[in-house]
């Protein structure tokens, strides 16, 4: 399934203002797609996904734009019609896997039940059939199936929440941050297991998470959030090669790398993410990027595709401005 979303706009309309979490933002994820959606905690990534599934918590509301599955809008469709989309097209699998599961149910019961909810044709053992063939695809003993939630390692809820997500066999998965509070192995396993998904299921994935090197393992293309705003996306490959927006670059730099020495200190960003009931003016990233110039204060850059599928929203990359500093960086990144 493909998923165009243009100029999606999204305000959470509180007593105290409206919190502008998403604004303006247009992206493509074609067919068999693997996207990572990635910024930092409060970009508007998770309230992008949420949207999508129209399952948008209060007071979030959809002011604009369109959300086309296949060319139909799930932002006109009524609560009814969405039933009938989520679990069988488009899926979520949820962070927070360790508390998702209801701990005194087996687990058996909570994955049938699923099934049976969004095809009430399916018969109890038809369903409990289907739900053992997950377990295997996702490298889990079946007769585990019998077990509670608390029977279970962090990584088994989090293949169960998997399951859980892939039951009524939809195609398209939202995994959002799948692998918060399991230790590195487990995540590496639990990212392989995705990758395995989109590649046997031909599932389409949006991935969403605050860890570039986790997209980078697993996506083919990725989209950069900054404060409600998509700031660059392309290609994987094209965006760890040659970040041309001043966050991107900061995000990449502050991954750790074994081919750094070790007493060589990790780059960080300085400042913090602004308050989205009084973005800055201009570009929303200017009070925290060295390159800040006047026009940046003033003017919100637009979203350009400076080479081939690779765009940016930025007045330095896109040459309305200059700075000697940025081309070094961009020239060393070159070579
Ligand atoms: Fe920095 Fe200006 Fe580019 Fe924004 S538009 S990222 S402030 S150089």
């Amino acid at each position: 399934m493909s998923l165009r979303v243009e100029d999606l706009k999204i305000y959470y309309c509180m007593k105290r203002g409206e919190c502008k979490a998403v604004e303006d933002i247009s992206f493509n994820i074609e067919k068999g797609d693997s996207v990572g959606l990635v910024g930092e905690s409060g970009c508007g990534k998770s309230t992008v996904a949420f949207s999508i599934l129209r399952m948008l918590p209060f007071p979030g509301e959809i002011m604009d734009g369109k959300i086309l599955l296949d060319n139909e809008d799930l932002v006109t469709l009524s609560e009814e019609q969405m039933r009938r989309y989520r679990w069988t097209k488009i899926s979520m699998v949820f962070q927070g896997a360790m508390n998702a599961l209801n701990p005194i149910i087996r687990v058996k019961d909570q994955i049938t039940e699923a099934i049976r909810t969004h095809n009430p044709s399916i018969s109890k053992s038809e369903a409990l059939k289907s739900a053992r063939e997950l377990f295997k695809l996702v490298g889990m003993d079946p007769n585990r199936i019998n077990n509670y939630p608390f029977e279970f390692s962090g990584g088994m809820k989090q293949r169960a929440m998997i399951v859980m997500a892939l039951a009524c066999n939809p195609k398209f998965l939202i995994a959002d941050e799948p692998t918060t509070a399991l230790d590195v192995t487990v995540q590496a396993q639990i990212m392989e297991l995705l990758k395995k998904l989109v590649n046997d299921l031909g599932i389409t994935l949006m991935l969403i998470t605050h860890d570039l090197s986790v997209v980078a393992e697993t996506c083919k293309k990725v989209i950069i959030m900054y404060a409600g705003k998509i700031v660059e996306s392309g290609s994987v490959k094209e965006i760890f090669a040659q970040p041309l927006h001043p966050y991107s670059q900061g995000l990449i730099a502050s991954i750790p790398s074994i081919e750094k020495s070790s007493n060589q200190s990790l780059a960080s960003i300085p400042g913090s993410p602004p308050n989205l009931l009084k973005p800055p003016t201009g570009c929303r990233f200017h009070p925290r990027c060295e390159y800040s110039q006047e026009v940046c204060r003033t003017e919100d850059p637009q979203i350009e595709e400076l080479k081939k599928d690779h765009f940016v929203a930025c007045h330095l990359s896109s040459g309305r401005i200059a700075s000697e500093k940025y081309n070094q960086v961009i020239q060393k990144v070159k070579l």
